[in-house]
This record gives structure tokens, C-alpha cells and sequence, in this order.
């Protein structure tokens, strides 16, 4: 039997990926969550991990006791969260949310599990870092994200040397086709109804803004080992083809299905082969069209931002994410406007100066000062 291990096992995508082990009967040795204590003390129940870890140290007590009934440990804190990544699952899944995930990327690579990644922000903040550790051990990342899983897919046997550029898809968000003056008075409310995808709040917001595109070519470029000016990233509202690879020869090979992300957690998790699905199949002619349409750099700037910073490298990635992490958090708090988002992060950007990273440690302090810095700008935007 499959063992697992799921960090952000209460969120979107950690429920979805317990959906699957329990259709497949996977044993779950670990499950890590923030403060969603009714859901773990329910999760925990129903899969009796080995250990159960909420961030909360006060959430994290009250749930041992919850639990004192079962064999389930429970630790708490960024120390437990680490337990976690460490139990020694064959698999273990990063669906953390944020910077907050790079530590337990570096450590599931470390142990010797295989790395499932649903948390970008570990690329987009140390991608060369990550990139390093992965080539130490010798082993590689199963990407989640339904695009890089995508991309994974179509390029089976073939090489980078065969490929002449990726095509991201976006679903354009649901601020699709409107400008930035429209956009100034959205709310987090209309901000957070996905069209197509039902997600958690943070990258529902920056799937508005379209940072979560940018970070994802940042994403594919470490993954892929290809430059940020061999993506293009294509509008696709109806999110069936979920990516594309363009071999040299002009060939392009797709994925499409319908928008359900069990699939690109089922097939992290069953790789090399493949199961029966519980998910409806692609029916291409209830589908009908498909359409494309070039993104819209100008009333959503994030996207050329993180283009830049792929290509430029260093600590620029590290800086956007710590500023967008902020500016993201006080929009769903209402403190800020939609386009302030954006305003933030990029000056933030300004005033950092840019650096590359030694160590991990040099990551955690970048973040650090981009946070303040944007916390700053949030605050002044009031
Ligand atoms: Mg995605």
C-alpha cells in the first residue's frame, strides 16, 4: 500500500488529494494543517495518521485532547509541520499555502521522499535553491499544478533538447476582458468567484490579478529547465486543454480534460502508470469550441512583472511573492483596493535591490524585508 503524507491536508487541494487516497486506498502517515481543527480531528479520525499537526500551538492542544481517544500524535508549529514532511512516506504532497511551504520542500527532498508540488511559492521564492537540492539527490519534483502537470504529461519520452517552447493556458480569471479602472472597485467577494475553478482565497486572488500565471511560467521555467521567453502563456477561458508542449518539428501535444484537479493529484501519485478515474470524462462534443486569445499585459501587469523576474533571477521572485503575500492578505482583509495589489508589489520590487541567493537562509531574509517593505506601502494605501 501507497504511503502519504499531505501537508495542507484542510485545504483545497489537500481535501481533493485525500479524496484520492481514499479511493485508492492509500495509507496516510501524516497530515499538517494551519487552524482548521474540526477538519484535521476528522480527517485524522477517518485515516488515523501517524501524526497530525496543526500550525496553531493553542488549536494543535486542543486537538490532542480531542483525539487522546486514537493512536494519532499530534504536534504543533513550523517543528511539526517539518515532522510532517519527514515521516518517511513514500509520497509526500505540499499543498501549503505561500513562503510557508519552502521549508518543507527543502526537507521532503532531503528525507528522500518523492516531492508532490502544489505549492509554487517553493520555486518562485528559491527555484535555484530547490533546483540544486533536487540534482544532490538525484530525484525530481511530481508537479499538481494542473498546467505543469499538463506539460509533465505530454512531455513523457521525449527531451528538452526535442522542445522549442511550453504553452501555459490561463483561464484569464474573473476579471477577464475588464480594465484596470473597472477592476479598482472590485471586492474580495467578486475576486474570489472563479469561473472555472473552485480554489482556496490566496490564489484566487492572484489568479485575478494574473500573478498566479506570472508565478506559474516562473514555476515551469525551474521545473522544465526552460527560459521564461519559451513560454507563452495563452488565454483559454474553458479551461479544457490544461497545457501544451511545441516540439521542434511544430507538433504540439496537449492535455485537456475537464477542469477537476484530482487528476493532476491522482497522476502525481500513480506515476509512472495510470488508474481509473471516479471523474467524469471529456465529452468534446458537449464542449463544442475552444478559444485562445493573447493575455492582456497592460490591465494585468503582474504577468509581465513575473515574466521579468523569471528571466532576471536572483532574489526577484522571492521579493514579489513576499509583497504579494501581504498586499493579497490585506485585500481580503478590505483594507486595500484590487489594484493596489499590483502597486505594492511592483514598487516593492523597486526598492529592494536585486541579490542572488547563498543559502536558504538568505531566502527568509529577503521575504522578511519585502514583507515589511510591503506591509509599509499597504499601510500608506489605507
Ligand atoms: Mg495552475
Amino acid at each position: 500500500m501507497k504511503t502519504i503524507s499531505v501537508l495542507g491536508s484542510t485545504g483545497s487541494i489537500g481535501t481533493q488529494s485525500l479524496d484520492v487516497a481514499r479511493e485508492n486506498g492509500y495509507k496516510i502517515c501524516a497530515l499538517a494543517a494551519n487552524s482548521q481543527i474540526d477538519l484535521l480531528e476528522k480527517q485524522a479520525r477517518e485515516f488515523l495518521p501517524r501524526l497530525a499537526v496543526l500550525r496553531d500551538e493553542k488549536l494543535a492542544l486542543e486537538l490532542k485532547s480531542r483525539l487522546s481517544d486514537t493512536s494519532v500524535e499530534v504536534d504543533y508549529g513550523d517543528v511539526g509541520v517539518l515532522r510532517a514532511a519527514t515521516i518517511g512516506a513514500e509520497t509526500a504532497i505540499n499543498a501549503l499555502v505561500g513562503i510557508a511551504g519552502l521549508a518543507p520542500t527543502m526537507a521532503i527532498i532531503e528525507c528522500g521522499s518523492q516531492l508532490a508540488l502544489a505549492n509554487k511559492e517553493s520555486l518562485v521564492c528559491a527555484g535555484a535553491l530547490v533546483n540544486g537540492a533536487l540534482k544532490k539527490k538525484n530525484t525530481t519534483i511530481l508537479p499538481i499544478d494542473s498546467e505543469h502537470s499538463a506539460i509533465f504529461q505530454a512531455m513523457r519520452g521525449y527531451t528538452n533538447g526535442d522542445i522549442k517552447k511550453l504553452i501555459l493556458t490561463a483561464s484569464g480569471g474573473p476579471f477577464f476582458g475588464m480594465t484596470l479602472a473597472q477592476m479598482a472597485s472590485k471586492t474580495a467577494d467578486d475576486a474570489l468567484k472563479h469561473p472555472k475553478w473552485n480554489m482556496g482565497r490566496k490564489i484566487s486572488i492572484d489568479s485575478a490579478t494574473m500573478m498566479n500565471k506570472g508565478f506559474e511560467v516562473i514555476e515551469a521555467a525551474w521545473l522544465f529547465d526552460i527560459l521564461p521567453k519559451d513560454i507563452e502563456v495563452v488565454v483559454h477561458r474553458q479551461s479544457i486543454i490544461h497545457s501544451a508542449v511545441e516540439f521542434f518539428d511544430n507538433s504540439v501535444m496537449a492535455q485537456l480534460s475537464p477542469p477537476d484537479m484530482r487528476l493532476p493529484i491522482q497522476y502525481a501519485l500513480t506515476y509512472p502508470e495510470r488508474k481509473q478515474a471516479s471523474w467524469p470524462s471529456l465529452d468534446l462534443f458537449k464542449t463544442g469550441e475552444l478559444h485562445f486569445a493573447p493575455p492582456d499585459r497592460i490591465n494585468f501587469p503582474s504577468l509581465a512583472l513575473c515574466e521579468k523576474a523569471g528571466t532576471d533571477g536572483g532574489n526577484q521572485g522571492c521579493i514579489i511573492n513576499g509583497a504579494n503575500e501581504v498586499a493579497v492578505a490585506a485585500f481580503l482583509r478590505g483594507e486595500i483596493k484590487f489594484t493596489d495589489i499590483y502597486a505594492i508589489v511592483s514598487e516593492t520590487v523597486k526598492q529592494i535591490s536585486f541579490t542572488e541567493f547563498g543559502t536558504i537562509n538568505d531566502v527568509f531574509e529577503c521575504d522578511a524585508q519585502a514583507r515589511d517593505c510591503a506591509l509599509r506601502l499597504a499601510l500608506l494605501a489605507k
